[in-house]
């Protein structure tokens, strides 16, 4: 909380001063009427005491009684007045400050996260990241808006109050005090016990949701399988669960209210007692001193004042352990550091002959070896394909020439350059990535293409366009290249979305080209066209290539088979297929040719679909 403070409060000091004169202030003048109903009391109508004011000059205090009057109803309306106008600037200092923060720290925190490594966005669900930029950083803007005011405002009413009361009378200070630690104790207990009944809450009815959510998407399959009542019973028993927690949490807090008025009430009644038979009988008891009507008002009238701030106690103490351990997890992120930044100092990479080497490469993502010993050559011009069983580690020994892992042992170079050694920035420009599931933006198709390229000219778009075959249908479309395509891309074909990453990669230009099963996901006519806006693009360029149809790669200068991270077979199509190992095994699979595999080859394969099957899924067996 402090690092908040001192690193993200400083830019909105002047705020955050303002916040808490103004509130001060603000609530000082909110301690005027009562006393001067009290003074007006006991000076004007029962002169028991002269008409003083503090800080106000006797000599400019009126000699009349009618005088004094409209002194006093104009001192009551300036007061209010007063506090109207520090009310509206307490409100604007913090919110200006509390919402200056939060928008620094989101805009700070994506920053840094943007920057981390792939093996940090691994580990961690969106949804997990999107509440620490989202829910995480909106609880902060509470705590600095509502918890520090409210906290200050009871600050200042507790002591404002407190001592004005034990100015005009200590004993009877302590009675109409003693509420304040029981009403401070009850709110506070009262959150305690709340607080587990809400988050109870709001878990049964985040099972609810999840519940419908499911069963409206699969409403399909509920009537296919006339599942209705089961359907029916579950939904009854999630809703009866939210109805339940509900009801629970609703029982404590409709005491809340009744209880802090037993409190409040006793302690009205305590002061109002001793008060009462003071003024009657004077000092009771213990007390000594006298007491007038008007202070006995001003006693009654400042006592009720504290209810409602120290209503508020126990939610700003449960607003602050929230607020705590969200600037916990947001600072966590932001002490992530990321390769990209801590290469920002290296020089950028040169590419000339764009020659890439992986000599005796590897890696593994957590202990298990993943890539092993893997050599390769590739030059500009020529295609090098990488094949082999799903989970063999073809996307690995890609994404590592991307540095969005890191080598565990041996080097990638890029024309004799270790790509630990250059600018990140400048390595990932060089190299064009297509990917098996290309990722459209929410935009228009124009803005998808130049997505990275931002300065291209609609002429170079829509050139990119052609030579990616997409042209076409992109001016078959509604808009035509401003035609703006769904959430992820979802108004276009499988197809139609890799064609357009294949666009957005030949605006690139990139010297090295990366294809990672550029056709998957679309029919063998499409598969056709995007192999011929791929030819344009590989021209000139190092070009590495995973696909699962081996047609698409036959033609490779070099194919190497990948087994479990492990190159096993290596050259080109004819000469693999002599070979009658591996490769030709999968040729065989896509011929169509089962029957003439041999029984190994199909055990191995049941085998390893099995483990890769097991690791899709979670470790604790949640869905
Ligand atoms: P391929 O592209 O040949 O299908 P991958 O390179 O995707 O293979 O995966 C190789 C192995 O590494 C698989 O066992 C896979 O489960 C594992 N793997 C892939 N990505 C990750 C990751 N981000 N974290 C941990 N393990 C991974």
């Amino acid at each position: 909380m402090w690092r908040l403070y001192a690193e993200y409060g400083r830019g909105h000091a002047v705020e955050f001063a303002l916040g808490i004169v103004a509130t001060t202030l603000g609530r000082l003048s909110g301690l005027l009427p009562p006393f001067v109903l009290g003074l007006a009391i006991d000076a004007i109508f029962l002169n028991r005491r002269p008409f003083r004011l503090p800080l106000l000059p006797t000599a400019w205090v009126p000699e009349m009684a009618t005088g004094q009057l409209w002194l006093s109803i104009g001192v009551i309306a300036a007061s209010f007045l007063v506090g109207a106008v520090f009310s509206w600037l307490s409100g604007w200092g913090w919110n200006r400050f509390a919402q200056g923060v939060q928008h620094t720290l989101r805009v700070d925190t994506y920053d840094t996260m943007q920057l981390l490594d792939m093996d940090f966005f691994d580990g961690k669900q969106t949804g997990e990241l999107m509440s620490v930029l989202n829910n995480d950083v909106n609880q902060l803007e509470t705590f600095l808006n509502d918890g520090l005011s409210s906290a200050l405002r009871i600050g200042v009413m507790v002591l404002g109050i407190g001592a004005l009361l034990f100015s005009l009378n200590p004993s009877l200070a302590l009675v109409a005090l003693l509420p304040v630690p029981l009403l401070a104790g009850f709110t506070y207990l009262f959150v305690r016990t709340i607080q587990p009944k809400y988050a109870a809450m709001r878990a049964s009815v985040g099972a609810l949701n999840s519940r419908l959510e499911n069963n409206l998407g699969g409403v399909r399959v509920i009537k296919t399988e006339t599942a209705e009542e089961y359907e029916s019973e579950r939904v009854a028993d999630a809703s009866r669960n939210y109805y339940d927690a509900n009801w629970d949490a609703i029982r404590t807090r409709i005491t809340f209210f009744p209880g802090l008025s037993v409190l409040t009430g006793i302690g009205f009644a305590i002061t109002f007692g001793v008060g009462g038979f003071w003024l009657l009988a004077g000092a009771p008891g213990p007390f000594t001193g006298t007491l007038d009507p008007g202070e006995f008002v001003t006693f009654i009238v400042l006592s009720q004042q504290f209810i409602w701030p120290m209503a508020q106690f126990g939610q700003i103490i449960n607003m602050y352990q929230r607020a705590k351990a969200s600037s916990v997890r947001v600072f966590d992120l932001m002490n992530e550091q990321g390769s990209l930044e801590a290469s920002a100092e290296a020089p950028d990479l040169v590419v000339t002959d764009a020659r890439v080497k992986y000599d005796d490469v590897s890696f593994g993502y957590a202990d298990e070896t993943v890539v092993s010993h893997v050599d390769l050559r590739v030059g500009r011009g020529d295609t090098l394909a990488l094949v082999g069983p799903t989970g063999a580690g073809k996307s690995t020994v890609l994404k590592l020439l991307l540095r969005m892992y890191d080598v565990d042992e041996g080097a990638i170079r890029i024309d004799g350059t270790d790509i630990r050694d250059v600018n990140l920035r400048s390595l990932r420009r060089a190299i064009g990535y297509v990917s098996q599931e290309p990722f459209l933006f929410y935009g228009t198709v124009k803005e998808n293409i130049e997505y990275g390229t931002f300065d291209a000219t609609d002429a170079e778009i829509e050139e990119a366009a052609k030579a990616a075959e997409a042209h076409e249908f992109i001016t078959n479309l509604p808009g035509g290249y401003e035609t703006k395509v769904g959430e992820r891309g979802v108004k276009l074909s499988g197809g139609q979305r890799q064609r357009l990453s294949i666009a957005r990669t030949i605006l690139k230009d990139p010297d090295i080209l990366v294809l990672d099963e550029a056709t998957s996901h679309v029919d063998t006519e499409t598969e056709a066209l995007i192999q011929r806006s791929l030819a344009h693009l590989v021209r000139e360029k190092t070009t590495f290539a995973i696909a699962h149809r081996l047609s698409t790669i036959k033609d490779a200068d070099e194919i190497v088979v990948l087994d479990e991270g492990r190159v096993v077979e290596r050259g080109t199509h004819d000469e693999l297929l002599a070979l009658d190992g591996l490769y030709a095994n999968l040729w065989r699979v896509q011929a169509g040719e089962i029957e003439s595999l041999p029984p190994e080859f199909i055990e191995r394969a049941i085998r390893r679909r099995a483990e890769v099957d097991a690791g899709d899924l979670p470790a604790d067996g949640s869905e």
